[in-house]
């Protein structure tokens, strides 16, 4: 019997069959009876430099020993949070962004939504209040990410949460424009999108898709809200996705790969332009901020493993890997039950399993999910009946061949 809930599980399934990680190093986790796995998820998208890095432990030991937390509320700072807000900023898609922190992705995500609205009231243009979504997309779990929710299921039983969200294809620029038009430009406040939807299944786009829809924001005068929570910090194969493709966002949301997950921490990067009423010398406060935004031992944590990042040039080395990821991939789909291979950018992928065997076999993806950790592999059921494939940043070819032959043995163990 365990007296903890688990996120995202059902619990009578889970009760007495937990597996526990007790350890993990590189891009390997060991369970608490010992027994290895090759993490292919980093855990949730987030180990980027990989576990067990002595050098974080040490940059987090030493900032507790000065002083682990200290809040940041008011004229309040910490070494660290200003470091990392600078840094941060330095490799941000738009110069002389701001960076305001959180303590995870979802609370990015409703500092971003939040900031948008009180954006436009501050402007003069407080009619703008709706929210546009891509379907399929995942924007976490507090109040505005479960109101944009591409994935219904995740959006379902709650009663009126978030007012005024219109979600759209994930793909068309038509449809998006289409959906603007029918409520009215100016009544839009601003699009939530992810550069590659991750959770809802890892679909990247075409650039023109991506460079289209940002420009229909634009000519409709509402704010782009890059979700990179997932694609941050080097997984897209770049520092964010949104310098790859120039999107110039007006808000990036970040978390997970900041500190490869070592200590909790996100945030949100805004542009000047939005920035701008609220950093006027007379400017109003912005009633909105947590205990623990710019945790001091969070932001060290941030700070050694942006050294780990650079040093290794890990953004760069999982562009380069991108298209060697895609080639290992590609074999699976001589397996029946899968149908496709979703990938292309950056270290993350998909392995789809056909829509039919799906609906007819609705536990198959499961079923799946289980052999390929019984063949040494982490992998994870995501929407649409998948497979992540998002390992560390750091992780070798040879690995890489150890991680695809643990699907293919795991998958071909249940076919
Ligand atoms: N946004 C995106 C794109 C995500 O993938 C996630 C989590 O997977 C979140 C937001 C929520 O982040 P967190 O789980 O840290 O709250």
């Amino acid at each position: 019997m365990t007296s903890m809930w688990h996120p995202f599980a059902q619990m009578g399934a889970v009760d007495g069959n937990e597996l526990t990680i007790a350890r993990g190093e590189g891009v390997y986790v060991w369970d608490s009876e010992g027994n290895r796995y090759l993490d292919g998820t980093a855990g949730l998208w987030f180990a980027n430099i990989g576990h067990g890095r002595p050098e974080i432990a040490a940059a987090v030991q030493a900032q507790m020993e000065n002083i682990a937390a200290y809040h940041t509320f008011g004229e309040y700072s910490n070494e660290p949070a200003g470091q990392l807000a600078k840094r941060i900023a330095s490799l941000a898609p738009v110069p002389g962004s701001k960076v305001f922190f959180g303590s995870g992705g979802s609370d990015a995500v409703d500092t971003a939504g939040k900031l948008v609205r009180q954006y436009f009231h501050q402007i003069g243009q407080p009619e703008r209040t709706v929210f546009i979504f891509r379907n399929w997309g995942y924007h976490g779990m507090h109040g505005v990410g479960t109101s944009v929710a591409g994935l219904s299921p995740n959006r379902e039983g709650y009663g009126p949460m978030i007012d005024d969200v219109i979600g759209v294809p994930h793909d068309s620029a038509d449809a998006l424009q289409a959906a603007i038009d029918e409520v009215g430009a100016h009544r839009v406040a601003g699009l939530f999108s992810e550069p590659v939807i991750g959770a809802g299944g890892v679909r990247p786009v075409s650039e023109t898709y991506l460079k289209e829809s940002r420009q229909i924001v634009r000519d409709a005068g509402a704010l782009y809200i890059a979700d990179e929570v997932i694609t941050g910090f080097g997984r897209g194969g770049d520092w964010f996705a949104s310098n790859r493709f120039s999107l110039e966002p007006d808000i990036m949301t970040f978390a997970k790969g900041v500190t490869s997950g070592y200590l909790p921490l996100g945030g949100i990067v805004v542009s000047p332009q939005v920035a701008a009423p609220f950093w006027a010398e007379d400017s109003p406060m912005w009633r909105h901020g947590y205990t623990y935004s710019g945790h001091a031992t969070a932001c060290a944590a941030g700070l050694a493993n942006l050294d780990v990042l650079e040093r290794e040039k890990l953004p760069q080395r999982a562009l380069a890997m991108e298209t060697v990821l895609t080639e290992k991939l590609q074999p699976l789909l001589d397996l029946d039950v899968v149908s496709d291979i979703r990938s292309g950018v950056g270290m993350m992928a998909a392995v789809q399993f056909d829509p039919e065997l799906i609906a007819a076999d609705p536990t198959f993806a499961n079923r799946a999910d289980h052999s390929v950790r019984d063949h040494g592999v982490i992998t994870r059921v995501i929407a649409g009946g998948g497979l992540q494939i998002s390992p560390p940043l750091v992780i070798t070819e040879p690995e890489l061949d150890e991680l695809v032959a643990g699907h293919r043995g795991g998958i071909q163990a249940v076919m």
